[in-house]
């Protein structure tokens, strides 16, 4: 093909984000942000690819995301690399390899890529909000993450949701639990979906999160984890159940809930909007996973976190019209008439008090200039003439109410702006 017709554009599965709809991710990550730091997380950034390995070893190699969905490729050193397919494997890469005091709590924001088939709301970029902690197993700990995260739902307004929990065990309960769903599993093989019939022996934990009808009844009869989890699981599992009860957060128990990542342990838990369709609902979950930084080469580190997709949860505030964000106006547009020097200088002197001030450009008309003050949407016009310019004033006209226009000294205004910020 040849490339001359070519239009560039966002490859398929990505998007881009522009105003004014950016001013709501811009919204949500400070939010995010704020929450995360009132729990005791920072930031952390860790590079958009790693060596493939990472994954390989972190999610397992016999996961959907890593054997199907995974970006791959080699470099010009011959380097098998791969880009981030979720946030937590690259976090706890960096927590092996700089070894930071415990407990170690980061958040961060990040694009993760699979190569998944394009559709309404799944894209092969998508974002994510999320934080891991690392460093103890104390239950409290699931509950400060569970309860960080409701409350950033909170913040967005998405009020109609709905959290599942469930513990899937650790090395001491779950083999055997594993074993028994495999038996059961087998002697209704031939029952189980087209998918499962053949693979339910690879993972039979996968079966019990399968939508297929088939599937879903076979099991509704199958062993479940919560009967089989070992005394120090369950405890564990006790402890979360009622400190989210003490801070009034619902959680309903399902046992069904095994996340697809293998390095998952005992807690796991999901948010759905019930705003959403049904096989597009999940806004974010997460869970324990004590056994991956060990994976990853580090010393046994028990670890738990979470990561909420952006486009997946704005779609749950689309939902319910919630987090409506008004992009941010000026307060003045400065109209100059003069030629633009004097705008020039006073944009200038406001932004740098604090002020978010507008202004044309090209030594427009005053017709033009007032038109574009009014598109800005900014309640003031600072008008620049030549008498203005003449005695280092500025002429102040509400745009949106009918009011007498004033005439201050240009030092007035800008004392008036480094004392109240603001010169509305
Ligand atoms: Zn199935
Ligand atoms: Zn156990």
């Amino acid at each position: 093909m040849t490339d001359e017709h070519y239009l560039p554009q966002a490859p398929s599965g990505t998007h881009d984000v522009l105003p004014p709809a950016s001013a709501r991710w811009e919204a949500l990550l400070v939010i995010f942000a704020d929450l995360a730091e009132r729990y005791g997380f920072a930031l952390v950034h860790t590079p958009m690819f790693e060596d493939a390995r990472v994954f390989r070893r972190g999610i397992g190699e016999a996961s959907e995301v890593v054997g199907k969905e995974m970006y791959e490729f080699t470099d010009r050193g011959g380097r098998s690399l791969a880009l981030r397919p979720e946030g937590t494997a690259s976090v706890v890469r960096a927590f092996v390899q700089h070894r930071p005091a415990t407990p170690w709590r980061a958040w961060y924001a990040t694009p993760s890529f699979r190569y998944e088939r394009p559709q309404a709301g799944r894209y092969r970029q998508h974002h994510q909000v999320g934080v891991e902690a690392l460093g103890t197993d104390d239950p409290d700990l699931d509950v400060e993450v569970i309860a960080l995260a409701s409350h950033f739902y909170d913040a967005l307004g998405v009020t109609q949701r709905q959290l599942r929990i469930n513990s899937m065990g650790d090395p001491e309960c779950r083999p055997a639990y594993v074993d028994a769903l495999r038996a059961f599993l087998a002697a209704h093989s031939a029952e189980l979906c087209e998918e499962h019939e053949e693979r339910y022996s690879l993972n039979p934990l996968r079966v019990l999160d399968c939508k297929k009808a088939s599937c879903v009844l076979v099991t509704q009869a199958a062993p479940m984890i919560d009967a089989a989890l070992c005394d120090g699981c369950a405890e564990h599992h006790r402890r979360v159940v009622e400190g989210l009860a003490a801070a009034g957060i619902d959680a309903v128990p399902d046992p069904r809930l095994v996340r697809g990542l293998d390095y998952y342990m005992r807690t796991t838990f999901e948010f759905s909007s019930s705003a959403l369709e049904g096989s597009q609902n999940a806004i974010g979950g997460g869970g324990r996973y004590d056994g991956l930084a060990e994976a990853l080469g580090g010393p046994a580190t028990p670890g738990i976190g979470f990561g909420i997709g952006i486009e997946r949860v704005l779609l749950a505030c689309d939902a319910e019209d919630a987090f409506v964000i008004e992009p941010p106006r000026p307060e003045a547009f400065v109209v100059d008439v003069t030629g633009g020097e004097a705008a020039r200088d006073l944009v200038e002197a406001l932004r740098n008090r604090g002020i978010f001030v507008e202004r044309s450009y090209d030594d427009r008309s005053m017709k033009s200039q007032f038109k574009a003050a009014d598109r800005s949407g900014a309640p003031l016009a600072l008008v620049l003439g030549r008498d203005e310019v003449e005695s280092g004033s500025v002429t102040i006209r509400r745009l949106r109410e009918q009011s007498d226009q004033v005439t201050i000294s240009m030092t007035e205004l800008l004392a008036r702006a480094e004392e109240t910020g603001t010169i509305l």
